[in-house]
């Protein structure tokens, strides 16, 4: 019998968590982790906080230790990118010209930093942070000082202006919003991120957009919506992500807002799974489908992805998940809230100690535990209980949360 071969495009944490998991289930045939990046897999989240900041090294970053591919029978292949898919042939094309046959695929493909598309946009000294050759050189700068601008204050954007303030820069950050995710999260959290950010001396000009870079050659200035100019010696650009789908639709798989899939993680073609950042998949709990742009989805629907490929039944409902450290101050999130009726919290905002719950119909929809630890899995209960919840309890710091949890549960 020959030996099966199962191919990983993107050798991330996705792609890396599945490649170990079909390992661990005993899986003997070929294991090919392909990656366009030079580096063995690594976790971004460093590059916005200690590695950034230089507090960290290399070794830290990487998803396994030196030496664990080899150990694993797993091949993996760096630098080099995969530049065609062909379901129908069952192989991948990749960019040195050789083509692999593969018996199950999984695109772990990712995402990457949408552009900003102004005059000046190509003028040196603009950044983007998504690898760690990008954080590097943004490493390197730190080291220099001086003046940065960030333009976007979303969590790559709102990191990275923390951690350059921690190291001594004087920072700028422009967003068009008046108060930066609103939206998402509320006014109350909202305006707490925004206040953290100021009482930290981050200047921030909100309600403006940003119109064009100046600098000869190199970025010098960035020029608002409204005519205001800003000095710098670098700018740095977090305008939110898109995923990497290329490879699936030039394929013909379906793609809508990442590749689809099944809670199974296939996709529209046989014998062709995706994972992380760049899978839209079904999601059973909440009856629609989900894409996660976050570690935690990453770290787990590679491994189940894994699964699927060896024909186990599958069914990846995990509730969404990330987390966040900006200055002193570390969060956790949990759940899906696209919209929601108020949002109640346990703990005061101005101690900087609290859990905020979004709740939808009476019921838990999301939570925020903010410097407060250990409640994640009781939050998450909450969330999947579905049971109506009595808001007297849920803010009360007497009553322990994995009590209320436990009931609810118990009611559901
Ligand atoms: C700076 C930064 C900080 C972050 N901090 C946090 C945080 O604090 N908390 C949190 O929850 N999440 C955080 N995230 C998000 C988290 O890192 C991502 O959700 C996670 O990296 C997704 O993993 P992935 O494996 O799906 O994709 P990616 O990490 O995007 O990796 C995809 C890989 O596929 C490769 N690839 C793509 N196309 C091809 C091809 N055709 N051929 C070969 N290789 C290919 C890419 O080069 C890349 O290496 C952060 C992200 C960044 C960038």
């Amino acid at each position: 019998m020959t030996r099966q071969v199962f191919v990983i495009v993107g050798a991330s944490l996705a792609g890396a968590k599945a490649a170990e998991e079909l390992r661990a289930h005993g899986f003997g045939g070929q294991v090919l982790l392909i990656g366009a990046e030079p580096e063995r897999p690594y976790e971004r989240p460093p590059l916005t906080k200690d590695y950034l900041r230089g507090e960290s090294g290399r070794a830290k970053a990487y998803v396994h230790p030196d030496g664990f591919y080899r150990q694993q029978e797993i091949e993996l292949v760096t630098g080099v990118t995969v530049t065609s898919i062909e379901p129908g042939a069952s192989r991948v094309r990749l960019y040195d010209g050789r083509t692999l046959g593969y018996d199950r695929l999984l695109l772990a493909t990712g995402a990457e930093p949408r552009r900003l598309q102004i005059p000046g946009a190509d003028l040196d000294g603009i950044h983007y942070l998504r690898t760690l050759a990008d954080c590097d050189l943004l490493r390197a700068r730190l080291d220099s000082g001086g003046r940065v601008v960030v333009v976007g204050a979303g969590w790559i954007g709102s990191e990275f202006a923390a951690s350059a303030r921690q190291r001594g820069l004087q920072v700028t950050v422009i967003d068009p919003q008046a108060l930066p995710g609103e939206r998402i999260f509320g006014r109350e959290i909202a305006t707490f991120y925004r206040d953290v950010h100021r009482q930290h001396g981050i200047e921030l000009l909100l309600s403006e957009g940003v119109a064009a870079f100046e600098g000869n050659g190199t970025v010098t200035r960035v020029r608002t919506a409204a005519g205001r100019r800003i000095e710098c010696d670098f700018a740095v650009v977090g305008i939110g992500v898109v995923p990497r789908t290329g490879l699936a639709s030039d394929a013909g798989l379906e793609v809508s807002n990442g590749i689809v899939a099944g809670d199974e993680l296939q996709t529209t073609a046989p014998r062709v799974f995706a994972a992380g950042d760049v899978a839209n998949a079904w999601h059973p709990f909440y009856h629609q489908r989900i894409r996660v742009e976050h570690w935690a989805n990453a770290l787990h629907q590679g491994p189940a992805a894994a699964q699927a490929m060896l024909g186990q039944p599958v069914s990846y409902d995990r509730i969404p998940y990330f987390y966040s450290d900006q200055y002193d101050v570390g969060m956790e999130y949990s759940g899906y809230a696209p919209a929601w009726d108020e949002v109640v919290f346990r703990g005061d905002r101005a101690d900087g100690e609290f859990i905020a719950f979004w709740l939808r119909n009476g019921r838990v929809a999301a939570g925020m535990n903010v410097n407060v630890w250990d409640v994640n899995e009781h939050v998450q209960a909450l969330i999947r209980s579905r049971q109506p919840v009595q808001v007297a309890a849920l803010t009360d710091p007497g009553v322990p949360l994995d009590k209320l949890a436990g009931q609810l549960a118990a009611g559901s």
